[in-house]
């Protein structure tokens, strides 16, 4: 990148380290910046920094919010959604995803990834363990009615649900545990599916 100068190269680097980015895309990024005006390029970073400060996860279900709480929590404890209905997501874009079919009422819990033996990812580097306090509550009293896995259909997301439902069963927590139906493609990402999709897979679900 030395042809570019220092300063151009140190940012298409910057670019280049994010997900999807290849060197291309980061070279055209780049320019673009480059010929912004100053004032919008400052208007960028102080919205990529505020995000990354701000941003934390929900002490509840996990997800990306600015509060302590996230809204749709708040709204399981002013009765608005059934907080013993709990779906299990692999990320805050799947929860978006079922969120815009408007058909669901529970709450989430959201893993941020799924078990990957290939990727070097473990039970312990998910929010496994959030999910079992979650599930046992403070007092030791189960905190939902059912448990609905809604992991991804990859090897990684079956996975991991057949994981949760060993932990739950070997915890004798009395909760019943579905799983998404068909509807969602072998092998396809959650966030990529049309809602009508996501909602029939919802409505399909089956107990494990
Ligand atoms: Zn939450």
């Amino acid at each position: 990148m030395d042809y570019y100068g220092a300063s151009i190269g140190r940012l298409i680097e910057a670019f280049r380290s994010l997900p999807g980015i290849g060197t291309k895309s980061a070279q055209r990024l780049a320019f673009h910046i480059i010929s912004m005006p100053e004032d919008d390029v400052k208007g960028i970073a102080k919205a990529m920094t505020e995000a990354r400060h701000n941003v934390h996860f929900c002490k509840c279900c996990c997800t990306v919010t600015d509060g302590e709480i996230c809204p749709i929590c708040a709204g399981g404890e002013s009765g608005k959604r059934n907080k013993r209905q709990i779906m299990v997501v692999e990320n805050s874009r799947d929860l978006a995803a079922y969120e815009k079919t408007g058909r669901y009422d529970g709450v989430y819990h959201v893993l941020h990834g799924a078990i990957s033996p290939m990727l070097g990812i473990g039970p312990n580097d998910i929010r496994l363990r959030e999910l079992m306090m979650r599930l046992q509550g403070p007092d030791g009293e189960c905190t939902a009615d059912e448990v609905i896995i809604a992991t991804n259909s990859s090897v990684e997301g079956e996975s991991t649900a057949m994981y949760i439902v060993k932990l739950i069963r070997t915890l004798e927590l009395p909760v019943k545990i579905t799983r998404i139906a068909s509807g969602v493609p072998v092998g396809g990402d959650i966030e990529n599916i049309d809602e009508v999709t996501l909602e029939r897979a919802l409505k399909g679900r089956t107990e494990l």
